[in-house]
């Protein structure tokens, strides 16, 4: 199948076989200054090139950021993207001639966590998702849990505290104030006057107090967040994945803590970080490609062969 993850900075794109071995991956510039035709366009080449270089492709799966119908195969809306209503999928099966299916990035690195991950075989889960924004993908009973409007899992919107910093949301305090990539560089900046990526800041915990400080207030309030996750969903496991989760062991250890910390009556659930890394939207646009194919065995997708 080809697998395509489009993000606000790049299209990323690969040939996937049955056993869930890369082919071939190959990521291109997103042209998202030049404005949402131009985007489209270079989706349409990413998807075209990638077939070029395969003898047969079983299906096409393409995920996006911002709103999507999956059933309908439209992307609804993204502001990073500022395209309305696109039908992506009947353009590209029209493209390619191939059974095509349209997906949200964040929902399709759940599929892929849930499907050859660490919530894999776990009924009850919670995969919180730290890159430039926090989203949650919850399942309940081995499903997913889409909410009345489909926008369950907005856990970058928790608020934390409830006099806290203002959201673009238009609400306080929310968790992605103080615990995404993008707010720990921001927060970071506004103590310190240096610009610095949250990978920099987790490089100076042990030297820079005031890089010791914005994450701890971080993973305080990622424990916070957590905790009510875990009175209201009961989770087997939460995993953390996305962009943040390469601080490994500077991120999991005080998580855990802080999680423990505050869930005193009952067992605190097991938090893990995630195995797929970045490529978890991508193996999850190739998973949702070959369900599409007919497929329904992935035990051979180990994440350690596909890192
Ligand atoms: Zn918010």
């Amino acid at each position: 199948v080809v697998a395509v993850d489009v993000g606000g900075t790049s299209i990323k794109g690969a040939v996937v076989d049955a056993g869930g071995t890369i082919l071939w991956a190959r990521s291109w510039p997103t042209p998202a200054a030049a404005g949402p035709d131009r985007v489209i366009d270079a989706i349409r080449e990413a998807v075209r090139d990638l077939a070029g270089a395969c003898d047969a492709v079983a299906a096409v799966g393409v995920v996006v950021p911002g709103a999507v119908d999956s059933d309908a195969g439209v992307a609804s809306y993204s502001a990073n993207l500022g395209w309305r209503d696109v039908p992506l999928r009947d353009v590209l099966a029209e493209d390619t001639g191939v059974p095509c299916v349209l997906d949200h990035d964040i929902r399709a690195g759940g599929v892929a966590e849930h499907t050859i991950g660490k919530t894999a075989g776990v009924d009850d889960s919670l995969t919180l998702i730290i890159g430039t924004g926090i989203a949650g993908l919850i399942t309940s009973n081995g499903r997913f849990v889409r909410g009345a409007g489909s926008i369950a899992g907005e856990a970058g919107h928790l608020p934390v505290w409830p006099d806290g910093e203002p959201c673009p949301c238009g609400q306080r305090g929310c968790l992605e104030r103080y615990a995404s990539a993008a707010a720990i560089s921001r927060r970071y900046a506004a103590r310190t006057g240096t610009v610095a990526t949250s990978a920099d800041v987790v490089g100076r915990l042990d030297s820079d107090p005031a890089a010791a400080q914005v994450w701890q207030e971080a993973v305080s309030a990622l424990g916070i967040a957590l905790a009510s996750c875990t009175m209201l969903l009961d989770p087997g496991v939460i995993v953390l994945s996305g962009g943040l989760s390469a601080a490994g062991a500077a991120l999991l250890d005080p998580v855990r803590a802080e999680l423990a910390a505050r869930v005193v009556w009952r067992p605190t659930p097991t938090v893990e970080l995630s195995d797929l890394g970045a490529r978890a939207g991508l193996l999850g646009a190739a998973i949702l490609a070959w369900q599409r194919a007919g497929a329904t065995d992935f035990r051979s997708w180990v994440p350690e062969a596909t890192a």
